[in-house]
């Protein structure tokens, strides 16, 4: 076998970025855009000792999970790996990405394949898009997405994925661009002036955002467009974000008002939210509310409850658990989402809240050692990376009697699963919730329990003094 060689594959399994795998002379290879239980024809792209990658030429037995795109451009574009697999095998298939990595990565090996939550309705579930501009070959403007693993962009305004408005607010944007003479910002000359545009719509409100990233601070003509944008039914924010730096980074930390308020708001539950543009906000509301509420039942909450609420946000969870909880402690290393998590903590009158900027991994080891504010229950909610060290250490030392992890990425969090589970704690119940229909990605929530305290789910906290205090009588004298 060699590279261009035409190949006849089987489709047995689907790796962890929604590529197909199958088998032929003792080697793996994984194929973009094919799906468990096609046959297919590939031509073969790079071979490496035991595995290799192939192109595919074409689908000759589709698989009884196959389906058809519904987006013209879901082969080319980065954002949906799984658009040609049935949404039920996609949860099927996130189902068993959490418990393989809960297995390989954290030697969980019995887990059993978790439950994922499922949308009714899996499409335009977005309530945020951030939309490169450019410059295409003949140097027509054009706004859309990026190709996967590149910077082309794919015009595209009206992604499935995302709220009609988009296409509405996109197109009065590029017109007034061709208007005017305002070029797009260039990667490469790291000339030009819109970088991105970024939309957010409150699914609950109906309020709309828009943010112009410029490599600058001023558009020409700014007035006029924004007559134009306010035109939009819900039009509530324009802001600048100034960003002029040569990177890859979208936003830029200064944020210009520009039209009516610098956030909108949204609702989920019972609970209002204020939204900056720079604010971490889930994308999908409609999915949010079921990740916190089973977030909020893992954390059994009676009312007399300390909880900690680390990698806070807006303060999102943290006020869903106030409801409930005697006092939360937020922690958010972004300045502007602890404000909009402040904010938010009056607008809904909630007064048992504490919310500290900084790191988590040391904002709670410095709570913990220096003020000894312990917790009951710590929910976590990091981000791809996982949680740091130092902040796993010192949540072993404060020894809640329950840990819910939220995470958006099932290997970092069996790692970490790994680490709290040798050391005292053990896993209760893991449930996914699938907040992005036809990618690879899903959220997970798992419930752990500190197996020392007896009986294991007790939430009497006179039963976890008593034991704490015998353990210190214990110590003191061996
Ligand atoms: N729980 C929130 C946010 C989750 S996203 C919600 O559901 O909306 C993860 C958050 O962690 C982001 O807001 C990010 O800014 C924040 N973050 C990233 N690294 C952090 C760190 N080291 N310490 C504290 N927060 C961090």
């Amino acid at each position: 076998m060699k590279k261009n060689d035409t190949i006849q594959l089987k489709i047995e399994d689907m790796g962890v970025n929604g590529e197909g795998i199958g088998k032929l002379d003792g080697f793996t290879f994984f194929v973009k855009d094919a799906v468990v239980g096609d046959t297919i024809e590939a031509k073969v792209m790079k071979l490496k000792k035991q595995y290799g990658y192939a192109r595919l030429i074409r689908v000759t037995e589709p698989s009884k999970v196959r389906c058809e795109p519904v987006c013209p451009h879901a082969r080319q574009c980065g954002g949906c790996q799984l658009q040609a697999l049935s949404y039920e095998a996609q949860l099927a298939y996130k189902s068993k990405k959490i418990q393989n990595n809960l297995i390989h990565i954290g030697g969980f090996s019995e887990i059993e394949a978790p439950e994922v939550l499922g949308m009714k309705d899996p499409w335009r579930y977005r309530n945020k898009a951030q939309f490169p501009f450019g410059t295409d070959r003949e140097g027509n403007l054009v706004t859309g997405f990026y190709a996967a693993r590149s910077h082309t962009i794919i015009p595209c305004t009206d992604c499935q994925l995302g709220v009609k408005e988009n296409k509405t607010i996109l197109e009065i944007i590029q017109s007034h661009m061709q208007k005017y003479q305002i070029p797009a910002y260039d990667e490469v000359t790291r000339r030009g002036l819109v970088r991105h545009v970024l939309i957010r719509k409150g699914f609950y409100t109906k309020e709309l955002m828009v943010c112009l990233i410029l490599n600058g601070r001023r558009l020409k003509a700014i007035e006029e467009l924004t007559s134009a944008l306010a035109a939009v039914p819900g039009m509530t924010s324009i802001t600048i974000s100034v960003n002029i730096e040569h990177t890859n980074v979208i936003m830029g930390t200064e944020i210009l008002p520009v039209w009516g308020q610098g956030y909108i708001t949204d609702q989920i539950g019972k609970i209002s939210y204020q939204i900056s543009p720079l604010s971490f906000y889930q994308v999908n509301p409609i999915q949010t509310e079921r990740l916190y509420q089973t977030a909020l039942e893992y954390a059994g909450l009676t009312g007399t409850e300390t909880v900690w609420d680390l990698y806070c946000g807006i303060g999102t969870i943290s006020l869903f658990l106030a409801q409930k909880a005697a006092k939360v402690y937020g922690v958010e290393i972004i300045p502007q989402a602890i404000e909009d998590a402040k904010k938010n903590a009056e607008r809904n009158q909630i007064t048992n809240v504490t919310f500290y900027t900084g790191k988590a991994e040391e904002i709670l080891p410095q709570k913990y050692q220096t003020e000894g504010i312990r917790a009951d229950v710590i929910v976590v909610d990091p981000p791809r990376k996982g949680c740091d060290l130092p902040a796993l250490e010192t949540m072993i030392h404060m020894q809640p009697s329950r840990i819910v992890y939220v995470s958006c990425d099932s290997a970092t969090l069996a790692r970490d699963l790994k680490y709290l589970c040798e050391h005292g704690y053990e896993i209760r119940k893991v449930t996914g919730c699938d907040l992005f229909p036809w990618t690879v990605h899903v959220e997970t929530v798992c419930l752990l329990s500190n197996r020392k305290l007896k009986p294991e789910l007790s939430l009497d906290m006179e039963d976890y003094y008593r034991i704490k205090d015998a353990e210190k009588e214990k110590n003191k004298t061996s």
